[in-house]
């Protein structure tokens, strides 16, 4: 099955009740036992949900997995992942990446003993040098959030088989229908489904799809036992979203690369970050592992002070000034002081989010709409 039809069908059958083709909201804790331990398959709704069940498969079909998890936000997903690690074990994750997983690694996983590492992965050789007996996982954000760098997966996988470290990759800002981490190689692909799989801004959900067996299990395991899992009712809107998410997803690249375009042409703006644009350090990459090249793009101003950014932020009309991506609105964010406030100016700098850098979810109105909506801002 091609994915446009495995968005709208995949793990969603018609209600054998009564014929609703819409996957019904099972809105129950639990469920009648005829005697003990003698029930359909579904005992509490931690363990297990049919509004999630159909959810959870329809996103591992997604990404060519087999196995799929949903969990109450991006973020308890990622904590799922790390919990699979003991104290000791170590990680290497890319230094360019979203700020609430480094807030994660660095304030709650790294006093339980767990050792991360953070370095630029477009750049495969960094990642060989931190390879260590005690190395585990390999971390990949990419396209990374909020600079656009993006990481070679097939390169980063191929470096840990041989060093028999699993390899997890946040595939958030693609999406499965640009990027698919699992067929290139990787063990976990992992999701904060709030962003393009959603696709409305109406949900925070996560999740995680593998193939491994075991894996699997332990994941479960952990989904189960530590029970960060989402509503039937969440679910079942995230079915709702994903019904359109490659038609949706064909608009965002469509219009950010409109908007990365008119960006380059705007003489107030400094440097524009798109893996679209030929001159992106990572363009071949992409190419080579992405069907396009998504809805993101960043900015900075020839001019790099916040004050500036923050006037541009303010006049815009259709960008909408707020945290978050991927719903099917225009979002406008200011990294240093949003999403990446959480990590130290010296450290984000290093990786290019500087005071001006402009970040922007590029949502499916009108081309023409944005990039007049940019002009009047930027020439202020
Ligand atoms: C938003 C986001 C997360 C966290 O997901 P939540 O659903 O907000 O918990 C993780 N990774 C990336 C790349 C994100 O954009």
């Amino acid at each position: 099955m091609k994915f446009a039809t495995k968005a709208i069908h995949a793990g969603q059958e018609p209600d054998s009740a009564t014929g609703a083709i819409m996957t019904p909201i099972y809105q129950t804790s639990t469920y009648v036992q005829a005697a003990p331990g003698k029930h359909l398959g579904f005992e509490y709704s931690r363990t297990h949900n049919p509004t999630r069940k159909a959810l959870e498969n329809n996103i591992a079909a997604l990404e060519n997995g087999k196995y799929g998890l949903c969990f109450g936000s991006g973020m308890a997903a990622e904590d799922a992942v790390i919990k699979l690690l003991e104290p000791g074990d170590e990680v290497i994750s890319t230094n360019d990446l979203y700020g609430g997983t480094y807030r994660m690694f660095t304030k709650i996983f790294a006093k339980y003993g767990i050792k991360f590492h953070f370095t630029p992965m477009s750049d495969v050789e960094n990642v060989k040098k931190l390879i260590n007996a005690h190395t585990r996982l390999i971390w990949v954000e990419t396209p990374t959030n909020p600079m656009l760098n993006i990481i070679d997966i097939e390169a980063i996988v191929s470096l840990a088989k041989k060093n028999n470290i699993r390899v997890a990759v946040d595939n958030t800002f693609a999406s499965p229908y640009l990027q698919l981490p699992l067929n290139l190689g990787a063990d976990i692909a992992v999701h904060s489904v709030t962003k393009y799989l959603g696709g409305h801004s109406d949900v925070v959900m996560g999740a995680l799809v593998c193939n491994d067996g075991s894996l699997a299990e332990q994941l479960y395991f952990i989904q189960n036992s530590c029970g960060g899992v989402p509503s039937p009712h969440d679910c079942f809107l995230v079915l709702r979203g994903i019904k359109t998410l490659h038609v949706r997803m064909e608009r965002h690249c469509d219009n950010a690369k409109k908007v990365a375009e008119y960006l380059v042409s705007h003489p107030a703006v400094g440097k524009v970050n798109y893996p679209g644009l030929k001159e992106h350090p990572n363009h071949a990459v992409a190419k080579k592992q992405m069907k396009d090249f998504g809805g993101m793009v960043s900015f900075t101003l020839k001019e790099n002070k916040i004050e500036k950014a923050v006037k541009v932020l303010s006049k815009f009309k259709i960008f909408s000034l707020a945290e978050s991506l991927g719903g099917v609105e225009s979002l406008c964010g200011h990294p240093a002081t949003m999403t990446h406030a959480s990590i130290p100016k010296e450290e984000r700098e290093k990786t290019g989010v500087v005071d001006s850098l402009i970040r922007l979810s590029v949502g499916i109105e009108d081309a023409d709409d944005l990039t007049d909506d940019l002009k009047q801002a930027l020439n202020q």
